[in-house]
């Protein structure tokens, strides 16, 4: 690490020269559902209750393979755009078998849903099962986690239930959590078009009286490293308690102002110190995924932005020690950036010291 004449060229050590480009740490996306990346332009439905369920449809309609090479696809558009590692939450697996072939790092947090209470074991077996096949495949750079959905998919035992098993198996969780009004007016007052729906299926649904937040907090499911992705509809008192409990926050305004959530108050985030990374979220929302048009979104410009998209999106992930800045000791993740016609591309990505990405190869491996 240094100025090129200071370091060594050890004798048959390959040597590459960027004259024309810049080297950053890789960049972290705190939020991706890979395994989405063939649903792009497919969904226009403009309010967030129908668009969800236009969102599980699509991926009813989905055979496996496609999942598969969806996953591969945008594994490797990540890697062209610099992005080193990723925080996945997807429910058919296909992200971790591209992580896994290709060689990438990431996390890769399996989803699990059941909003009727009465489901709830079948629900456990199906994620216990679901991890024990992803596990096969975890190694030091490419984790498992879970996510139990969001509020109107995931029933209150359920959140309970994934919360014990996260605890007992050790396993990183990550939320959608406080990202839409509709999600607010369903915990608080049990109603809007998560309620009806809900109920039309026959589950019966509670007025919680608390901020999506508060009730997600009071489920057990906040704790340590969890990942909440959104946080828009919250207020001091909800950020505070995600502070207390040593939560981190996934950032995703191109998707908030694609729905029409509003935006995040990171400045509050970090007046109580809670680590937060960008993410994208789905292709389904904001079309190409792109990090730099998302630390712009937020206010970031120059070395704030970078700042943003390695360290601190390293360090919402719990991974700062080992990824996120080029620092001695830590992984060789590394991206050379050129700013080309089409913005900011990368020339060439590398994990953990091995180059994943160069342009003009697109089958590098
Ligand atoms: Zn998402």
């Amino acid at each position: 690490m240094g100025p090129d004449a200071q370091v060594p060229t050890p004798r048959g050590v390959q040597s590459l020269h960027f004259p024309d480009a810049e080297l950053l740490p890789g960049l972290v996306n705190c939020h991706t559902h890979l395994e989405l990346t063939h649903l792009g332009g497919q969904n226009a439905e403009p309010e967030f209750a129908p668009w969800i369920r236009r969102v599980r449809e699509l991926k009813e309609n989905t055979p496996h393979p496609q999942f598969l090479e969806s996953a591969a696809t945008g594994l490797r558009q990540c890697w062209r755009a610099g992005v080193t590692c990723i925080a996945d939450t997807g429910s058919t697996g296909a992200v971790m078998e591209a992580l896994h072939d290709l060689g990438g790092r990431g996390i890769v947090y399996q989803e699990v849903f059941g909003p009727d209470p009465a489901k709830c074991a079948a629900s456990m077996q199906e994620l216990d099962a679901a991890v024990l096949q992803l596990r096969r495949l975890a190694t030091a750079q490419l984790l498992v986690g879970v996510s139990p959905h969001a509020p109107y998919t995931v029933s209150a035992p359920l959140y309970k239930a994934v919360a014990e098993y996260a605890r007992r198996e050790r396993l990183p969780v990550a939320v959608h959590l406080a990202e839409s009004k509709e999600e607010t007016q369903f915990v608080r007052d049990g109603a809007g078009p998560f309620a009806e729906a809900l109920r039309l299926r026959g589950i019966i649904v509670e007025a919680r009286h608390l901020s999506p937040v508060q009730y997600v907090v009071k489920q057990g499911v906040i704790g340590r490293g969890t990942l909440c992705i959104h946080c828009v509809q919250v207020d001091q008192d909800d950020v505070q308690a995600l502070a207390e409990r040593g939560a981190t926050i996934a950032h995703c305004p191109r998707s908030n102002a694609v729905h029409r959530h509003g935006r995040a108050s990171l400045k509050v985030f970090h007046e109580e110190g809670i680590p937060v990374g960008l993410g994208t979220d789905s292709v389904v929302s904001v079309g190409e995924l792109d990090l730099w048009a998302e630390a712009a979104a937020s206010g970031f410009t120059g070395d704030d932005a970078v700042r943003m998209l390695t360290i601190e999106g390293a360090r919402a992930l719990g991974w700062e020690s080992e990824i996120g800045s080029l620092t001695r000791g830590k992984a060789a993740d590394l991206a050379v950036i050129a700013v080309g016609p089409t913005g900011r591309q990368a020339v060439l990505t590398a994990i953990a010291g091995r180059i994943v990405h160069r342009a003009g190869s697109p089958q590098a491996r």
